[in-house]
């Protein structure tokens, strides 16, 4: 039951209600006849639900998917899939599943079919980020970038409020980066304004109402958007405090994206206020990270880093590690300044510039 005007809009992405029990049509699609369902432990339900629609397609269900694929796990995928003969994978999940499927399909070169149940649009790039021994390494790689994207907004009607706000602010950084990414085009710079709208005008409905398939779809649509741009354009300041306070402090991906934007942002609009215009049109104000820092707070999202569990005394070595390989930015980036919107972001606060 695929959607009419939905059904096909973004090249291998579709978009529609009940979508995700087409995964039969997809498979087939790709010449596939045994695929492997991956999922992570929590969502073990919905790959059971996976399988179950397709029927005899489904070779088996691996749900063992960790966030930062750590390449323990995808190897003791590989060998499940090479047992089971598997032609083809089936990621049901946010971006740690799509992450485990990625790193299959960089290993093996099988196809890829992602139904995603948060924002953080993972599915959109060919990025593939792993950690082996505690240290996380990216690449890219066409063998990542997934073959079919199955958007059903109804498997995100349940992603608790918590978690749809924090996966629509990641979302939301990969378009706000993409605003002043030195590659960036006219076209990004318009599909960056989509994505942002989107999550402008779809979490706030969200909010009082979680399971508004409208605001759903809307967002899914908006996921896209971002996600792409994160595959397409280079990241900034954001993402690589981010990717820092992930990968050497464990901090959790969404939740760190939400608190770090407005200061990100706030420390770039003082190099990047023509590029991050769009911002302001979307949210209104006179500066493009106070009107974040607005945005996250009416929203409800997480403030501060020091309620992910990070340590004061962390702050001075996450500034260095964040600034020893800085990405290209548009203000200066310096350890005494990182410092200063880090700790401001540990606290709370409104951004310090
Ligand atoms: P996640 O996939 O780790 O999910 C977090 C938790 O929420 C998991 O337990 C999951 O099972 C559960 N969950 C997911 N969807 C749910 C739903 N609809 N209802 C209830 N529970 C649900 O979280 P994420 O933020 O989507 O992904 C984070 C990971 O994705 C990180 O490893 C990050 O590095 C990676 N990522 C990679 C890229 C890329 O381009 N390579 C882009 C974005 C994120």
């Amino acid at each position: 039951m695929l959607q009419d005007a939905d059904q096909v809009t973004h090249g291998a992405a579709r978009f529609g209600a009940g979508l995700r029990h087409d995964v039969g049509a997809a498979v087939r699609q790709l010449g596939a006849k045994r695929a492997l369902v991956l999922s992570t432990p929590a969502q073990c339900d919905t790959a059971l639900e996976t399988a179950a629609d397709l029927g005899e397609l489904a070779a088996g269900i691996f749900a063992k998917a960790l966030m930062h694929a750590p390449v323990e796990v995808t190897r003791d995928a590989l060998l499940y899939a090479v047992d089971l003969k598997a032609d083809c994978l089936v990621a049901v999940g946010g971006g740690s599943t799509t992450g485990l499927s990625k790193a299959l399909a960089y290993r093996t070169g099988l196809p890829q079919v992602v139904i995603p149940t948060t924002y953080a649009g993972s599915e959109a790039t060919p990025i593939l980020g792993q950690t082996e021994n505690g240290l996380k390494t990216t690449l890219s790689d066409p063998r990542g970038t997934p073959e079919i994207i199955l958007y059903d907004p109804e498997l995100v009607q349940g992603l608790p409020l918590d978690m749809t706000v924090t996966s629509g602010l990641n979302a939301m950084a990969h378009a706000t980066e993409a605003l002043y990414a030195p590659n960036r085009t006219a076209d990004t710079d318009r599909r960056a304004r989509l994505g942002l709208q989107a999550f402008a005008d779809g979490l706030p409905k969200l909010i009082t109402d979680p399971r508004n398939l409208e605001a759903r779809l809307e967002t899914q649509r908006g996921a896209w958007e971002c996600g792409c741009l994160l595959g397409e354009v280079g990241m900034a300041l954001h993402h690589k405090l981010c990717h820092t306070l992930g990968g050497s402090f464990g901090l959790p991906h969404a939740e760190t994206h939400a608190i770090i934007l407005p200061h990100a942002i706030a420390y770039n609009a003082r190099s990047a206020a023509r590029q991050l215009q769009p911002i302001l049109d979307v949210f209104g104000g006179a500066n493009a990270g106070a009107a974040l820092h607005s945005f996250v707070c009416d929203i409800g999202a997480p403030l501060a880093l020091k309620d992910l569990g990070l340590r004061n005394r962390d702050l001075a070595k996450a500034a260095r590690l964040a600034t020893q390989a800085p990405y290209p930015n548009p203000h200066p980036i310096t350890e005494t300044e990182s410092l200063r919107l880090l700790q401001a972001a540990w606290a709370g606060d409104a951004p310090a510039f």
